[in-house]
């Protein structure tokens, strides 16, 4: 398929046949169809994409956005992945114009995030995400699979279907680590400045550009 309307509706199509699927088959489906031109694009928030796929393609490319202002527990974090499932990792930091636009700036994420992930994707067909229904309103009606016309790539959501406590069964069956945030209230987790814990009365999300209108970097808009 490429990238025009029909090969759109072709992919809502096939996201509908997914629905109900399990998010196993869904990244078979993926690495099946897309090889090496897959990337699995990942905020180390959790591991559970990680598990999931490598258990399918132990080689699929996994991009990590170095913006340069994650907590010190996220960087650990990554290097604990890394090693424990021995990832074909890529780190992705910002040029060097992203100097001139600090933390939670007007352009910040488009020089950290959207742009390097742009570069990043170059020449390849799919990236695939963790992005799931319930992290927001915002995501709620979040495909399996769908054509991402920005990018011009293919996009992969295998768990859009799951809840928060299907993500936290997986994480204690398969015995996965679990971020140091976390346990302390971070239950989303981004860069330093623009990131604060939740009280188990807000949303998971209420503690990402606290204060400000902003809900989303821009990577999923
Ligand atoms: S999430 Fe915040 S700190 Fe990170 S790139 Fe975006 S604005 Fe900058």
């Amino acid at each position: 398929m490429v990238g025009d309307e029909s090969s759109s509706t072709e992919y809502q199509r096939l996201s509908a046949q997914f629905e109900g699927a399990a998010a196993e088959d869904v990244v078979a489906w993926a690495v099946e169809r897309f090889g090496r031109r897959l990337s699995l694009v990942c905020s180390f928030q959790n591991c559970v994409l990680i598990d999931l796929v490598t258990r399918v393609d132990p080689k699929v490319e996994v991009i990590f956005l170095d913006t340069g202002a994650h907590f010190p527990e996220t960087m650990t974090y990554v290097e604990r992945v890394e090693t424990q499932y021995q990832l074909k990792l890529r780190v992705i930091t910002p040029d060097a114009d992203a100097d001139a636009w600090p933390c939670g700036s007007e352009r910040c994420c488009e020089l950290r995030k959207t742009a390097p992930l742009e570069r990043a994707l170059e020449g390849q067909g799919a990236w695939m995400t963790g992005l799931k229904r319930a992290d927001s309103e915002a995501r709620a009606a979040t495909p399996i699979v769908e054509w991402d016309d920005a990018k011009g790539l293919v996009k992969v959501n295998p768990i859009a279907t799951w809840s928060h406590d299907d993500v936290s069964h997986y994480e204690a069956d398969r015995k996965l680590p679990i971020h140091p945030l976390f346990r302390k209230g971070y239950l989303s987790i981004g860069c330093s400045p623009t990131t604060r814990p939740v009280s188990k009365l807000e949303d998971r999300r209420a503690g990402r550009w606290s204060g400000t209108d902003k809900t989303e970097c821009g990577l999923h808009l």
